[in-house]
């Protein structure tokens, strides 16, 4: 930017020592500082009609004066000052409090503008602001800054004023006037004019929308040209695989891949033959079909002669994967071994050292997987499920556990995608967003909690029809024990409830994992009917038979694991059901569980969670790292972001952006923020 810009505010007309030191109190040094400074939001001083203002709705409305304006004092310095007004065809009251001396400059029959609150009852206008003459006489818009109480309002916007006039055309444009014109946004200087001094809500909009776009287009800059560091300097393996193999494998499935699946089939395929080392996120919705695709992957580099690994958050959901990937990999001669924390003596050891002699093909386990004496003789690709349960040390350490082993994260959390592409930034990013064809939706309720007994009965339902249920109890969030005891309870009073008629089992994460490991079996077999637990049984788990959820005080939950929950239901061909047991005490609280009953679509539900609970809470007080932004708002503005991430990606392919001046000031500013490292020579 120009040198103008760079200059202490103090070079400005009108500041003094005084106001240089209150805007340093605001984090304003220099001009540029100053015009950098965005209104918060904007007062609206347009007209509206008085019959459709709602009650104690802020309104402007311009008018005649129809009375004498009468004061009467109440006593310690308070005073009413109250007129009759002609707005259109409406005779009303306007009153203003504390202002007597505006007495004096109100006549009858003039024209006058008003501001304030409308009491609709009492037809009256409570009055803040007074101008004289026709609104069209004044501005319809005024920018509201964030200015702490260290000064006025007015003050503030008499600086910018002369700001703007100092400056004036020397400002430089950063985006390219392609971009301009393809978006219709205004220049740098017009955004200034129209965000800061704006003659109507339209132009405010325009300049949002420029600024908005701008920096977000900079921050997918710079977020590329980090990855595509990344995968420069950082050459994985190439793993060639074998077509055939692969396509006959997959032709043995007894089902046909979603097109989704395919897609992602391809996205991985081609980066492990590549030498970019893989470093990519998959999102799928519960249900989409991850396992398969994780299979096919991990059997893609098997038949390069590499071993594969897949890692789960829990033994349960780890021996369920060995399981489906035995029974769909052993017939093409892929040797699979599961180890655990139970894996103990001789078999373990055995098994160590069938793996370092590369005679395991296939290893699938729980963070067993990454205790130090676990050596692979050539580990080529990793897969950990749920990765957002697995710290970032124990990846790390088991990428170290190969020669730079491709890695694939996959979660069942749908991350609203603006959220997948930033918070992600440095990763890429493969969704599954279709569920396998013939799924029926679940059909979800909500209910107050005095519901129960017909709640049980509809469960009855289902378990005479041979199918099966879950029940889940409420979260204790401090206490572990206490979490164990209303499952207990729980427990207790259903198998009093289905005594002789159904069996009831117990699941909670105080059990020994060899327990755990008996209930999960006997339920999958079909041994256990109702499977009451807390919520170890979130993530992944697979028992088609089960049609029946029900969820004890639902509110005590996020919208995104409620999603989790209910997956574990709508997992066969038969109708399933959801029950939600809650009483919302809150707006926000009534209107999650509005959202679970309205969509079964994770994406959706992650929206959602994410407005009602913004993006830091989204991802957990620690690993928010949530970029900020100045004007964007990643949830509104995830149109714009999408724009700006494919723009930013062709930019930096072009060689143009690295020579032409239409890019020099971006290029700048993305010299300036160190991400392009020292390699670039050109
Ligand atoms: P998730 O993505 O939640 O991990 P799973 O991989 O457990 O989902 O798949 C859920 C169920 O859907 C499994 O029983 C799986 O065998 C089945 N499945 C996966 N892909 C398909 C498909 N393309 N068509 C039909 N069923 C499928
Ligand atoms: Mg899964």
């Amino acid at each position: 930017m120009t040198k103008l810009l760079e200059e202490n505010v103090s070079t400005l007309k009108g500041i003094g020592e005084k106001a240089r030191e209150q805007l340093t109190r605001l984090g304003i040094e220099t001009i540029e500082d100053l015009l950098m400074t965005f209104p918060y939001r904007h007062e609206d001083f347009t007209l509206k009609d008085i019959a459709e203002t709602p009650h104690n709705e802020r309104v402007t409305v311009e008018g005649k004066v129809e009375s004498e304006p009468t004061v009467l004092f109440l006593g310690n310095k308070r005073s009413r000052l109250q007129l009759k007004l002609l707005v259109g065809p409406h005779l009303i009251k306007a009153v203003f409090f504390n202002q007597h001396y505006l007495k004096g400059r109100l006549s009858l029959g003039d024209t006058v503008t008003i501001t304030g609150k409308w009491d609709r009852g009492r037809q009256t206008i409570n009055g803040n602001k007074l101008t004289m003459g026709p609104q069209s006489e004044q501005a319809n818009f005024e920018p509201v800054y964030s200015l702490k109480s260290v000064m006025h309002q007015n003050t503030f916007r008499r600086f910018m004023r002369n700001a703007l006039d100092y400056v004036g055309e020397t400002i430089e444009e950063p985006l390219p006037p392609e971009i301009l014109k393809a978006y219709q946004l205004p220049t740098m200087r017009e955004a200034l004019e129209m965000l800061h001094f704006p003659q109507n809500a339209g132009q405010m909009k325009q300049a949002r929308r420029r600024f908005v776009y701008e920096e977000l287009l900079l921050f997918q800059l710079k977020m590329q040209a980090m990855k595509k560091n990344r995968k420069e300097s950082e050459k994985g393996t190439i793993i060639q695989y074998d077509l055939e193999k692969l396509k006959a494998f997959i032709a043995s499935l007894p089902f046909e891949l979603t097109n989704a699946q395919k897609r992602v089939v391809n996205e991985l395929c081609a980066e492990l033959k590549s030498e970019v080392r893989m470093n990519r996120l998959l999102q799928g919705d519960v249900g989409s079909g991850k396992t398969v695709v994780a299979a096919i992957g991990l059997y893609a580099a098997i038949t390069a002669g590499f071993q594969g690994a897949m890692m789960a958050p829990t033994e349960i959901l780890a021996e369920q994967h060995a399981g489906a990937l035995a029974e769909w990999l052993e017939p093409f001669d892929v040797s699979v071994a599961f180890l655990s924390g139970s894996t103990k003596g001789k078999s373990r050891k055995q098994l160590l050292e069938r793996l370092v002699a590369g005679e395991i093909d296939l290893l699938i386990g729980t963070h067993a997987l990454i205790q130090p004496d676990v050596v692979f003789k050539n580990l080529g690709f990793v897969i950990t499920d749920e990765q957002h349960r697995f710290g970032v040390e124990q990846r790390r350490v088991l990428r170290e556990k190969g020669i730079d082993p491709d890695v694939l994260f996959m979660t069942a959390t749908p991350i609203p995608r603006t959220l997948a592409i930033t918070a992600f930034g440095e990763m890429d990013v493969s969704i599954l967003d279709e569920l396998p064809a013939g799924r029926k939706e679940i059909e979800t309720h909500w209910l107050k909690e005095d519901a129960l007994q017909p709640v049980l009965q509809k469960m009855s339902s289902e378990l005479v029809k041979g199918r099966q249920a879950y029940v889940i109890c409420p979260l204790i969030e401090e206490s572990d024990k206490l979490d164990v005891q209303n499952a207990v309870d729980v427990y207790n009073q259903l198998t009093v409830y289905y005594q002789g008629k159904f069996k009831v089992g117990l699941m909670h994460g105080r059990l020994h994992s060899d327990e755990k490991e008996e209930i999960m079996r006997a339920f999958s077999e079909g041994e256990i009917d109702v499977l009451v637990s807390t919520t170890v049984v979130e993530v992944g788990v697979n028992v088609p038979n089960a049609t029946f959820m029900l969820i004890y005080d639902a509110t005590r939950f996020g919208l995104s694991q409620l999603h989790q929950l209910r997956g574990r239901v709508g997992r066969g061909a038969e109708q399933s059901y959801c029950v939600l047991l809650a009483d919302p005490k809150t707006e926000e609280g009534k209107e999650r569980m509005h959202s679970m009953t309205e969509t079964n679509d994770g994406f959706v539900l992650a929206e959602k969670d994410l407005e009602l609970r913004g993006a830091g809470d989204f991802f957990g007080k620690k690993q928010s790292g949530m970029p900020e932004f100045k004007m964007a708002d990643l949830i509104h503005d995830y149109r714009a972001l999408d724009t700006a991430r494919k723009d930013a990606e062709r930019f930096l392919a072009l060689d143009a952006f690295w020579t032409s001046e239409q890019f020099r000031v971006l290029r700048e500013r993305l010299e300036a923020s160190g991400v392009l490292g020292t390699e670039r020579m050109d």
